[in-house]
């Protein structure tokens, strides 16, 4: 018997006849005889609310508590999603991670995965139940709760499949698949049959968040069959994620991406010594601070270096405390903050190799009367940091530049 885990996002299970429609999705796949593991996520904006309920009480709550809190969104979905199912006459059982042993690391807030034990997932399956996992969360070797980061129960969903061997993993949410843009922004945005992993993990990294970029990256480590599909139309096949060697790459760019959640940081006049740049990174990274683009400018006469790069607003309190401190151990001048920014990157595998790219890139924001501020390339994406307010501008004029408007189809999105 094939296992085979499904993934229902906030929007799916917002209300008790989402739960409902969700129930039977689990029934269908079971009743095709596959074993059925169920990921869900907390109930429509449960999330958000949590968040802003403590912040109502702590300008600065800590991590641990935090994730005390976030991770009772998801146990309310997965016992409700229980009750539905044996309601229509099928057996299931919830589990929240501890009860399951999805093991992390103990970091607060965005833990990775170390190991899943699979006996109970297992014995239960055995017995014919459909299994309702809570995604989003774990739990450390010593029994602390942690939860994967925002947006995490897609991970949740791909490293429960790895981990049982699953025949496939589908990604059930509120657009019928990968477009080559968020769908909600552009509307002429076209729906991808497949995409590589490769690209999939830019996108998504690059702010595409129809999936969390550890689940495409776990899904391309151990090779998971990945699909992106409707929670409201269970016959469309969505969006295949599949290994690059599999597919024809006719364009040069796949898909068009907006982060509007990063600040840019500038050090001002660093002393031009060896190792300032290295306790700079090397501060933030001790505190779990990940940072994205950075620019050191020329040196200028009085050697020193102006640096600039960017982190998620998220980090960026914690990240201001740590370069305060750097910043007087290293003699900078200044630190200044830009929190008006947005980075849009285009993506593809087909444009490696093919010069030319970048410069049509630059061409079209700049058509548009948009100014660049930053500027970061890797082997199959390019990114710009520009102002906020004009992101979405960007994200319509490189859609058109890089031929990926559709004439025809409006796209599906679910309100
Ligand atoms: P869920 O609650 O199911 O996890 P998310 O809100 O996390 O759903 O992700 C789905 C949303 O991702 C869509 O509603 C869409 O607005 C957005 N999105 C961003 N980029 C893309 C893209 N390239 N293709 C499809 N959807 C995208
Ligand atoms: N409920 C969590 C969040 O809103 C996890 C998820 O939805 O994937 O981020
Ligand atoms: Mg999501």
């Amino acid at each position: 018997m094939s296992i085979v885990v499904q993934k229902f996002g906030g929007t799916s299970v917002g209300n008790a006849d989402k739960i409902r429609n969700v129930a039977q999705a689990a029934i269908k796949e079971h009743r095709a005889g596959n074993q059925v593991v169920v990921v869900v996520s907390a109930m429509g904006h449960t999330t958000d609310y949590l968040v802003e309920l403590a912040s109502d009480i702590s300008k600065n709550p800590s991590s641990r508590e935090m994730d005390m809190l976030l991770s009772t969104g998801e146990q309310v979905s997965i016992s409700l999603l229980a009750m539905a199912i044996q309601e229509a006459g099928y057996d299931a059982i919830s589990l929240i991670a501890s009860q399951i042993g999805i093991i992390t690391e103990n970091v607060h807030s965005k833990a990775r995965i170390l190991d899943i034990k699979t006996d109970r997932l297992t014995k239960h399956l055995n017995e014919g139940k459909i299994v309702v996992a809570a995604g989003f969360q774990g739990v450390t070797m010593t029994g602390e709760i942690t939860t994967l980061g925002r947006g995490g129960s897609d991970t949740s969903a791909v490293a429960l499949a790895a981990a049982l061997n699953a025949e496939r993993c589908d990604i059930y949410t509120d657009v019928d698949g990968v477009y080559t843009t968020d769908p909600r922004i552009v509307p002429k945005a076209t729906k991808l049959n497949e995409i590589s992993y490769m690209e999939m993990l830019e996108l998504a990294s690059l702010g595409a968040n129809v999936l969390h970029p550890r689940a495409v990256e776990t899904a391309k480590q151990f090779n998971v069959p990945l699909r992106v599909r409707s929670s409201f139309k269970h016959d469309d096949l969505g969006t295949l994620i599949i290994g690059v060697d599999l597919m024809e790459i006719y364009k040069p760019v796949s898909g068009v991406a907006a982060d509007l959640t990063q600040v840019r940081i500038a050090i001002l006049k660093v002393p031009d010594a060896p190792g300032n740049a290295a306790k700079i990174f090397g501060s933030l990274a001790e505190q779990n601070v990940s940072v994205d683009m950075i620019i050191q400018s020329y040196e200028t006469p009085d050697k020193t270096n102006d640096i600039a790069f960017t982190v998620a607003q998220s980090d960026f309190n914690k990240a201001i405390t740590i370069l305060e401190e750097v910043k007087s151990q290293i003699n900078a001048s200044k630190i200044i903050v830009d929190k008006e920014i947005a980075k849009v990157s285009i993506v593809g595998a087909g444009m490696i190799d093919r010069p030319g790219i970048a410069s049509d890139m630059f061409q079209a924001i700049s058509d548009a009367g948009i100014n660049i501020k930053m500027i970061s390339t890797s082997e199959i994406k390019i990114s710009c940091v520009v102002e906020k307010e004009r992101a979405h501008d960007a994200i319509k004029a490189l859609h058109t530049k890089f031929n990926l408007d559709q004439t025809d189809v409006i796209a599906t999105v679910a309100e």
